[in-house]
């Protein structure tokens, strides 16, 4: 009962490409892996699982991924456009999870938060020229392991069950929407729209590199989708590749 319904996401779907070819899996490794083994799959094609058994963060971090509880998906999308403005659709995607979601905001580069614990982590991989979106999102888990005490579910937030497909289509539907814009008009007509949903701006953050960390105040974030830190040293700007972002002192 806990199972996706392909059927259910579907009936949802308003898009003409994102979701209209869907594979889903009661188990996988993790659905970023399947749309990479599955690349010559049609552009826009859905990869969503049950349950993930290894499931990806970012710089080789795991992906907690209860049976049923969550949602785990990946989009194999095909654009036309540079390699380099290719991460920014990371960024894209997070404005979509939000705006979906609802009450959610955007912790700098792509983790959606519900006050200010962690409700979806976004994995964007590149694989040829393909770009592969995974998106967990954690829709009716009760409760998390006590390492995660930042976590939290929809279920948790709202108090009731969601609706997996909903969800899942109305993230599609408007990602699609988002897409077709940076793919013509490239990410500055959305930087408006994804500061106002990031919660770092005007905050202290610890950026934390591979071997070693700075501590400032997130002034802004440019044109790139760089985050951009005050530091007594003076202003740094961070690509979201090599670092991630914390509060001084807790998550946020
Ligand atoms: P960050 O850059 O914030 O560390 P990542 O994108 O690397 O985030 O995501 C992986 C991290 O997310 C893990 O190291 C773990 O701390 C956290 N995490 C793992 N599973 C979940 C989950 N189901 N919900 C919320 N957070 C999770």
């Amino acid at each position: 009962m806990f199972n996706i319904s392909q059927r259910k996401i579907e009936k949802h779907l308003t898009t003409s490409v994102f979701g209209r070819n869907i594979r889903h899996m009661k188990v996988c490794t993790s659905t970023n892996e399947e749309a990479k083994l599955h690349c010559d799959s049609p552009d826009g094609t859905l990869f969503i699982a049950d349950t993930q058994t290894c499931g990806r963060g970012r710089l080789g971090r795991s992906w907690e991924s209860e049976k049923g509880g969550g949602i785990y998906m990946s989009l194999l999308l095909k654009p036309d456009i540079p390699a380099e403005v290719a991460p920014q659709l990371t960024l894209v995607a997070g404005i979509a999870v939000c705006k979906a979601l609802g009450n959610a905001k955007i912790k700098w580069p792509n983790d959606i938060i519900i006050g200010n614990k962690k409700v979806c982590g976004i994995l964007t991989e590149m694989s040829h020229k393909n770009v592969i979106c995974g998106i967990g999102i954690n829709a009716n888990t009760k409760k998390f392991p006590a390492e995660l005490d930042f976590a939290t579910s929809l279920y948790l937030e709202r108090g009731r069950k969601v609706r997996k497909e909903k969800i899942v289509a109305d993230v599609l539907n408007i990602f699609e929407i988002l897409c077709n814009e940076f793919y013509e008009n490239g990410f500055d007509p959305l930087l408006d729209e994804y500061k106002t949903l990031c919660e770092n701006i005007g905050k202290d953050v610890r950026v934390i590199f591979e071997n070693k960390e700075v501590t400032g105040v997130a002034t802004d974030v440019s044109a790139n989708g760089n985050l951009l830190v005050k530091t007594t040293d003076g202003e740094i700007s961070v690509a979201s590749g090599e670092v991630s972002v914390r509060g001084l002192y807790k998550y946020i």
